[in-house]
């Protein structure tokens, strides 16, 4: 009934934060329907958008609520909090050891930039480089261990992937998207495009995958597995009739898997899971001494030079040239219309990440 009553009044009273609530602090802030008692020195101190809030006096009859002003903001209330918590020091938002939810770090850099607090901003884009490699042997240790390790995904959602691409795009960070791109590789992207007309990620992204997924399919066949055409061929090697002859059984075994592969196994697969498989397995033990060799070296340095390309195969500038934190202007893609509504009133001229 309580319920009900509150309904046709319109709001319910507002509650008070069970985190931030300090008895001694001197402003209430409430977003929608939950408000947080903080200190006006601390928060100004870190942001000069809530100074400038904060110095905004007080309209007569505004509300009072245990001796200190309400300050209204328009943002959800899980954010606030996750905010609040990390400028006064909560451990889980410091220590990026710890594993931390998704939508502590999307809050952290959303109301970092709109509120223009910059180290919150930067530690919620750290947290997210932990999951997105720049370096390739960054990607293989990932790989290794598999899955996500310092970020906390809702148990519901169906593609952490793609709510990571979405915040990338929202917030114009361009440094994890190659990673994040490469990453979605894995999912039926073709099957996304036929079933909906609501992509998952926008399309630009959606276009940089796609275009991807082919040059990396491009780039194992000409830089990572090219030693395949050259073992028997190599001036120390010992036996060329049977390194030529497997030469082409491995090339005619390749041709057949590239069309089931997604790219990023193939492209990205280290020399020693190579020999550990099947093909690997098979052929690789039938080769002279130097030819072996030769695969190894030539395998490692081919996917250390597609690594080295692989921002450009999505369509984005070479790796030195990503920034975290991009002004729209210089991006080389068109952005989807939902993000210009995080540009609104947001300072872009910080330098980037
Ligand atoms: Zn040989």
């Amino acid at each position: 009934m309580v319920a009900v009553a509150e309904e046709l009044e319109g709001a319910a009273e507002p509650t008070k934060s069970q985190k931030v609530w300090f008895g001694d602090g001197n402003v209430v802030l409430q977003a929608e329907n939950v408000q947080f008692r903080a200190h006006r020195s601390i928060l100004s101190k870190h942001s000069v958008i809530l100074a400038s809030i904060l110095d905004v006096a007080q309209p007569d009859g505004e509300a009072i609520v245990e001796g200190c002003s309400v300050v209204k903001l328009s943002d959800a209330p899980r954010d606030v909090e996750d905010i609040l918590l990390a400028l006064y020091g909560d451990p889980l938002y410091t220590n990026r050891k710890e594993e931390i939810r998704f939508r502590s770090v999307a809050a952290m850099i959303r109301l970092g930039i709109k509120y223009e607090i910059t180290h919150l901003r930067d530690e919620g884009l750290a947290r997210l480089k932990l999951e997105c490699p720049r370096k390739l042997e960054e990607f293989d240790r990932l790989n290794v261990r598999g899955g996500h390790r310092f970020l906390r995904y809702p148990s519901g959602i169906i593609n952490a992937n793609f709510a990571t691409i979405n915040l990338a795009h929202e917030c114009k960070i361009q440094s994890i998207l190659p990673s994040l791109y490469l990453f979605s590789l894995q999912c039926d992207l073709d099957k996304s495009l036929l079933e909906s007309d609501d992509l998952p990620i926008p399309y630009p992204a959606m276009r940089s995958c796609i275009h991807g997924r082919q040059k990396l399919l491009e780039a194992a066949a000409k830089k990572v597995y090219k030693w395949t055409q050259q073992i028997g061929t190599i001036e120390k090697c010992q036996s060329k009739k049977i390194c030529q002859d497997v030469s082409r059984r491995v090339m005619k075994d390749q041709l057949g898997r590239t069309g089931r592969s997604s790219g990023r196994y193939l492209t990205f697969r280290t020399w020693k899971e190579y020999a550990a498989g099947e093909a690997g397995t098979k052929y690789l033990k039938l080769l002279c001494g130097p030819c072996r060799s030769y695969t190894q070296v030539a395998h490692e340095e081919g996917r250390r030079a597609a690594w080295e390309e692989l921002p450009t195969y999505f369509m984005l500038p070479k790796w030195q040239d990503l920034k975290g934190f991009q002004r729209l202007a210089k991006l080389n893609f068109p952005m989807p219309p939902f993000s210009v509504i995080c540009l609104q009133d947001i300072n872009y001229l910080s330098p980037s990440v």
